[in-house]
């Protein structure tokens, strides 16, 4: 093979195989970390409203006998989630207000985004959509041609943006389809894919996969989540650089959680190991206020404190938006 030839990616059978084959259990998590349950019990009923899924390659990043360590963390379903916060509620974001068609969200001008997939392939614990209703946003083939049919009817909508869910936890015949589908609408320009699969499972950018998006009629970007520096390993890497290779622009989105990354050391180190693997820092998040979330919450005070630091020591280029996302705004809020 030519050195230029991209990388050929990881046959599609592996990432199947890690996706079927995720930690459920909080004893054998905490077992396999050797950490004492005792010290931070799992709570029943923050288990019963969103399970434990964590893939095995992204429980191997974590540090044994660390509690603090930051990738356990985001996923650690503690019993201190199920103490009542007043203003953390289900659907902070009320989306179920700019939701037109099964599985279409609309809610800035020009682009739409789609819950391309029901699942994920890990459960965070600050997830905005822990209580989203994905019985009712699970549009079979025919209610998907509706939403194709609302895209193709507004000529404004330039990007289509595949969420979830996580839309590479799909299987590759479904994903061809959706993006032959959204190929074949004129006026879309680009495709943007929100996923944590090539940093929790990075198996999934598979030959396949790099294949489809190489032939992709749009332009193609790839919004990785990655919330500390910690999650890339040199199998994350390597998918990162096919990606790159196969003419994706790759960006990153994080939240700002208090434990996890909430220091500017974390952050600085964060951006410049995603640019050493050509990813760009996009947006900082600071969390909505979602319930059994208030563990992760930093005010808005220590969050600018931290981006001055961030704005400080980085280049520009390599300094997220801290943004927030306000319910009935044209954008989400730039808050630095
Ligand atoms: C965040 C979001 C987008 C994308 O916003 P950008 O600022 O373009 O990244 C689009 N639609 C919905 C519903 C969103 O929540
Ligand atoms: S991968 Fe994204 S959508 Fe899925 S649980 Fe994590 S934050 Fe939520």
């Amino acid at each position: 093979m030519p050195a230029s030839m991209p990388p050929a990616g990881q046959p599609a059978e592996l990432w199947q195989e890690s996706l079927s084959d995720l930690i459920t259990d909080p004893r054998e998590l905490a077992d396999f970390l050797q950490l004492d349950q005792r010290l931070d019990p799992a709570g029943e009923q923050a288990l019963a409203q969103f399970p434990l899924k964590v893939p095995r390659a992204f429980a191997e990043r974590m540090e044994k006998g660390n509690w603090r360590d930051p990738l356990l963390r985001q996923v650690w379903p503690s019993f201190t989630e199920e103490r009542e916060a007043p203003g953390f509620t289900a659907d902070p974001l009320r989306e179920r207000h700019y939701n037109p068609r099964p599985g279409l969200l609309h809610k800035y001008r020009g682009r739409v985004l789609l819950i391309a997939a029901p699942h994920c392939a890990i459960h965070c614990r600050y997830c905005f959509r822990r209580e989203f209703d994905y019985r009712e946003n699970s549009p079979a083939r025919a209610e998907w041609r509706e939403a194709f049919d609302y895209i193709r009817g507004d000529a404004s909508i330039e990007e289509v943006i595949l969420s979830g869910g996580d839309p590479l936890a799909l299987g590759d015949g479904q994903l061809r389809w959706l993006l032959e589908s959204i190929a074949g609408i004129p006026h879309v320009t680009t495709v943007r894919i929100h996923t944590r699969l090539p940093v929790v499972i990075p198996e999934r950018v598979s030959g396949e996969l790099l294949a489809m998006l190489r032939g992709c009629r749009q332009r193609v970007a790839v919004v990785i989540h990655c919330n500390h520096a910690q999650e890339i390993d040199a199998p994350v890497a390597a998918a990162l650089k096919s990606l790159h290779r196969a003419g994706v622009s790759l960006l990153n989105q994080s939240v700002l959680l208090q434990g996890v990354n909430d220091d500017a050391a974390a952050l600085s180190a964060l951006s410049k190991r995603l640019f050493s693997e050509n990813v760009l820092p996009y947006y900082l998040h600071l969390p909505d206020r979602v319930a059994g979330t208030r563990h992760f919450a930093v005010t808005l005070e220590a969050a600018e404190a931290i981006m001055r630091e961030l704005q400080a020591c980085l280049p520009g280029y390599l300094v997220p938006r801290l943004v927030r996302e306000d319910p009935g705004k044209p954008a989400k809020t730039r808050l630095i």
